[in-house]
């Protein structure tokens, strides 16, 4: 039997997941992607178990443990008096109740676990996509350097500004009037903070700021976000901005104030995301993560969403067979569509609905707000999102429409 020819664009979580997924399945597949050198923010992100619980059937339980941190809590609290208006218990609760962990983790040691299960002559560097095209019987890669290549199936893994998606959808990132300065800081810098492992939030008028510790907790990662009108990547350098961030802090409970004059460098963010599209394949061709559904980070689940798609995706073409023609592939990528549009296109408007309530300003709606935070029933909440198994959506979903 041949095997089927699968070609990735792209090398972040998606692209790496996908790669992993489809690999424990049996099959096998070669990933370009842009970059020289692989490289990740210095940041942190949240993996929920919706995720770990996919990174832990690809064989990273032991990775994971050892680089990542799991927090015994979501603490949300007031901008200016640090009133606590929201406590969800993670840590053992969330395990029990979920069966895998919540867990914080450092960018790049979860970037770097997926890649580990890449064979290195799998990923090709310095690799851009610059045209996708496809017939009857293949679909085809060009790349920047003048190469061709042919596969069975082709992903886009190329993230908010896909050039896959370029190809097949007319539309563009939209800015949402916030940028995120995002920073790394030392445990020891921050000692008036609660040694237990939380991820706290502070929300006020306009903006919000987030932390919790990475890198087996030696360093905590936070993202505070600032309001601006129109953004200039072009002048936000990755240092140097810290005086800044600090006066548009300036007022806010000192467990902020003090966490941000702890931030030796900064890096600078615009955030976008796109509508909804009603498609996530075309032909051979289809996108996961960023490059289908980016979102705001405000319900923390891009990342999340990216390695539920790759998982799906993976066992959808493990579905249609090795040696499967034209239709059966299609009918493979129409599954994948059908199992993962309701769901991330959820969670893209949950996400930028976020964007509102996290940032009222005080006042009647601020206390409406709040005082719903305060009566919120925990991890109860959470039960569509944490809860779901998306190997169990793909083995309940028909192969035919
Ligand atoms: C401030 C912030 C905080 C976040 N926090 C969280 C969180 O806590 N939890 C969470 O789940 N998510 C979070 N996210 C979202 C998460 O970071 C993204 O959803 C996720 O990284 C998307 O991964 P991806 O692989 O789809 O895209 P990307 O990470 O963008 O990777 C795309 C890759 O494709 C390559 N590429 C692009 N174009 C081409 C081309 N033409 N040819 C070849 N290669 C190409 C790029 O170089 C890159 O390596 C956050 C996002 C932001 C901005």
């Amino acid at each position: 039997m041949s095997q089927m020819r699968v070609a990735v664009v792209g090398a972040g979580i998606a692209g790496l997941a996908f790669a992993a997924a489809l690999r424990r399945g049996g099959a096998d597949c070669h990933v370009y992607e842009q970059a020289e050198k692989l490289a990740e923010v210095g940041a942190g992100v949240q993996v929920a178990p919706n995720a770990t619980r996919l990174l832990h059937r690809l064989g990273l339980r032991g990775r994971l443990r050892g680089a990542a941190v799991a927090p015994e809590a979501i603490e949300m609290r007031r901008w200016d008096d640090g009133l606590m208006l929201q406590h969800t218990p993670l840590g053992d609760r969330c395990l029990r109740r979920f069966g895998a962990p919540y867990y914080t983790v450092h960018r790049a040691d979860l970037h770097a676990a997926l890649l580990s299960q890449l064979p290195p002559d799998r990923l090709h560097l310095g690799a851009r996509l610059v045209a996708v095209t496809q017939d009857e019987g293949e679909a085809r890669l060009h790349l920047a350097d003048g190469r061709t290549v042919a596969a069975d199936v082709a992903v886009g893994a190329d993230g908010i500004h896909s050039a896959v998606r370029e190809w097949f959808v007319a539309d563009w990132p939209r800015y949402s009037g916030q940028t995120i300065y995002r920073g790394l800081v030392p445990v020891e810098r921050v000692p008036h903070l609660p040694a237990e492992p939380r991820v706290r939030l502070w929300f006020g008028p306009d903006q919000h700021c987030v932390c919790y510790p990475v890198s087996g907790g030696r360093l905590l990662s936070f993202g505070a976000t600032v309001p601006a009108a129109s953004w200039e990547v072009e002048s936000w350098s990755a240092r140097g901005d810290v005086l800044g961030l600090q006066a548009a802090y300036k007022g806010w409970h000192e467990d902020v104030t003090r966490l941000l004059d702890a931030a030796q460098t900064v890096s600078r963010w615009a955030l976008h995301d796109r509508d909804s599209i009603e498609r996530l394949s075309w032909g051979r061709v289809a996108v996961i993560g960023d490059a289908a559904h980016p979102m705001l980070p405000f319900q923390a689940q891009g990342a999340n969403q990216a390695i539920e798609d790759a998982v799906v995706l993976a066992r959808c073409l493990a579905g249609a067979g090795a040696d499967a023609g034209r239709d059966r592939l299609r009918a493979a990528l129409h599954r994948y569509e059908r199992i993962r549009l309701p769901r991330t296109t959820r969670i893209q408007r949950q996400s930028r609905a976020n964007a509102d309530t996290f940032h009222l300003a005080d006042g009647a709606a601020q206390r409406r707000r709040d005082a719903g935070a305060l009566a919120g029933p925990g991890l109860d909440r959470h039960q569509w999102l944490f809860g779901y198994d998306a190997e169990q959506a793909v083995a309940t979903t028909s192969r035919s429409s």
